[in-house]
């Protein structure tokens, strides 16, 4: 076995383990790797041994390997902060955005007139530092949602502040999960997805309802 194929074989028991101790069904919860900085080769041998879901954080980066790779064979995740004037190249290389979080970028990804997921992200501890938006954006950003044809509102995501013991994590994940049924209810939608929980805190967010785990250090090893 490659050495991502065995890592590959490591992340999915952990899933399955934390699903098992959740109550959940391990079908439920979509692996995501996480390949910034991880070249088209590596990418493919994490094809090869199964990852159905890439994710990445840089247009350029993310265009190069999906020319090298080829679109269908797998769905294409942007899980990177998009620059408003880079937006327009989202629709050609993704399947899903997780990174929404103005309503100017719902405008302008619906005037494609292209079906597309996205995910709000929400910066859920309230840190300067980070994008996502906060509460009442999120407000903001549903009313727009529910008015579109073409981009379909599926879930939320959220970067729970960094800390030592990802048991610290544990009362981001669980608020995320309490601000998608709060948006479905005010909004009148119906969004599933809940993409949260990276490699060292994964288990703790299927305890809280993760749809979507984006690993990516446990599957490609430290990144240079
Ligand atoms: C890099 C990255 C990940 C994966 O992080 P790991 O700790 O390497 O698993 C997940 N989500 C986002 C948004 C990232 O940029």
């Amino acid at each position: 076995m490659s050495d991502i194929a065995e890592s590959l074989e490591a992340v999915r028991a952990r899933i399955r383990q934390a699903c098992e101790a959740a109550g959940r069904d391990p079908g439920d919860v979509r692996l995501i790797a996480a390949a910034k900085t991880v070249d088209a080769g590596r990418v493919s041998e994490a094809i090869s041994a199964g990852v159905r879901d890439i994710g990445e954080n840089y247009i350029q980066e993310a265009k190069a390997k999906i020319e090298a790779i080829g679109p269908a064979r797998v769905r294409w995740h942007m899980i990177g902060h998009v620059q408003s004037n880079k937006i327009k190249y989202l629709p050609a290389l993704f399947d899903c955005v997780h990174t929404v979080d103005r309503p100017d970028m719902l405008d302008r990804l619906e005037r494609y007139e292209k079906p597309i997921d996205v995910l709000f992200e929400v910066n859920i501890a309230g840190e300067p530092s980070k994008s996502g938006a906060d509460i009442a954006g999120l407000g903001k950003i549903m009313e727009k949602a529910r008015t579109l044809r073409y981009v379909r509102p599926s879930g939320l995501m959220t970067m729970p502040p960094f800390t030592a013991d990802p048991e610290d994590a544990r009362p981001f994940f669980r608020r995320l999960r309490e601000t998608l049924a709060e948006m479905n209810k005010k909004y009148g939608l119906d969004m599933k997805e809940l993409s949260m929980g990276m490699s060292s805190d994964f288990e703790i967010a299927i305890e809280e309802g993760a749809t979507m785990v984006r690993v990516g250090t446990a599957l490609f090893g430290e990144r240079s």
